[in-house]
């Protein structure tokens, strides 16, 4: 019978890792027949937050201006742009508009198209470690505006990637057992086990957002969640979830466009959805909306990311990147084999 005799990454706080404060789980041992194979020894080293790791050559936003800094002696790929965490204590807001949503990173299509190929055969490969690992877990969180891309970057980022160890969880208008509980419920409900990959399309950030945008709950209901969401998050994180968060920013131009094209596109009518129209000449309370959660929602455990969502492709290999990348500094590792393992032979 496997078993697992895993001790936790410990050490400096860090995205992934266990904050020297708060103990992590024991470690779990083995079967008392069996000896126990020694404890698989935690990552090499101890992953950093996103924020200033500038991961696959991403780029931090200059303190205060909002505007994104290309990371001094960086050759990889610049545009993703991560939110400072200090920015809510500092009082800054996060300034949404000087992000470029056209930016391409002075790639073209096929060679976004190529490098993206490598970076799923990387997530393919460390998602199997993390899954054997079966001791930590990685939430990847998505938001956009509507038809800002979220389901075409799940498709494209996750192919490759084996569906024992990842779920997709797409969250809607609350049911009425949802909206009968606080806000946090549902969500936490779908929160990925140890060794899991879960990907949250929509997500808890929802009930600062619409919620907020068409009043659904009093003021004073949804600005003390900002507060509880970071609360949720650090819990999540001291338990062994690394958080990535990705906004896919996109211009409202390009909204026009994609809705324009699921209208004359037949294929596409089935994504068209008449509310979109609606929603749309809010655009301007959305993006305060957004601005207001990256701002006061990006942490040292669970920074967001500001993904230029334009250009599908290149959107597509920044996000491959950052998850490759943190699953990388994740460090996941294969348990120990059961003692003589390798010189074991079958019998006929
Ligand atoms: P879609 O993702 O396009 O299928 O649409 C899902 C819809 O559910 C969107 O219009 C969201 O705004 C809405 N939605 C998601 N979460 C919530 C929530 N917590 N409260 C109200 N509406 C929500
Ligand atoms: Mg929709």
């Amino acid at each position: 019978m496997p078993h697992k005799h895993i001790k936790r990454a410990s050490g400096k706080s860090g995205i992934g890792s266990v904050p020297k404060s708060v103990p992590g789980p024991k470690s779990v041992p083995g079967p008392k027949s069996v000896p126990g194979p020694k404890s698989v020894p935690g990552p090499k080293s101890v992953p950093e937050p996103m924020a200033g790791r500038r991961p696959g050559g991403t780029v931090t936003e200059e303190g205060g201006s909002g505007k994104p800094r290309r990371a001094p002696g960086d050759d990889a790929v610049p545009g993703l742009v991560t939110v400072a965490p200090d920015r809510a204590r500092d009082g800054r807001a996060f300034d949404l508009s000087a992000v470029d949503a056209n930016a391409d990173g002075g790639l073209d299509k096929a060679a976004a198209r190529q490098a993206l190929a490598v970076e799923r055969a990387r997530i393919a490969a460390l998602q199997e470690r993390l899954y054997a690992e079966h001791a930590r877990s990685l939430l990847v969180v998505f938001q956009a505006i509507d038809t800002g891309g979220k389901d075409g970057t799940i498709r494209a980022v996750f192919e490759g990637v084996n569906p024992q160890g990842c779920r997709v969880w797409p969250f809607k208008v609350p049911s009425a057992e949802e909206a009968a509980h606080d806000f946090l419920w549902r969500y936490h409900a779908k929160t990925p086990g140890r060794g899991m990959i879960g990907v949250f399309n929509r997500s808890h950030y929802e009930d600062v957002l619409v919620v907020r945008v068409k009043g659904l709950v009093p003021e004073p209901v949804w600005r003390a969640r900002y507060g509880q969401i970071n609360d949720f998050e650090a819990m999540l994180a001291a338990e062994g979830t690394t958080i990535l968060k990705f906004f896919l920013h996109i211009s409202k131009d390009e909204q026009k466009e994609r809705l324009e094209a699921r209208i004359a596109t037949p294929e596409k009518h089935w994504k068209f959805d008449a509310a979109d129209l609606v929603e749309r000449r809010s655009w301007d309370a959305y993006q305060a909306a957004f601005a207001d959660a990256l701002t006061r929602c990006s942490t040292p455990h669970a920074p967001w990311h500001v993904v230029p969502a334009n250009r599908k492709w290149f959107r597509n290999l920044l996000v491959a990147r950052t998850i490759a990348d943190t699953l990388e500094a994740m460090d996941p590792r294969f348990p120990e084999a059961q003692p003589g393992v390798a010189g074991m032979t079958v019998p006929d």
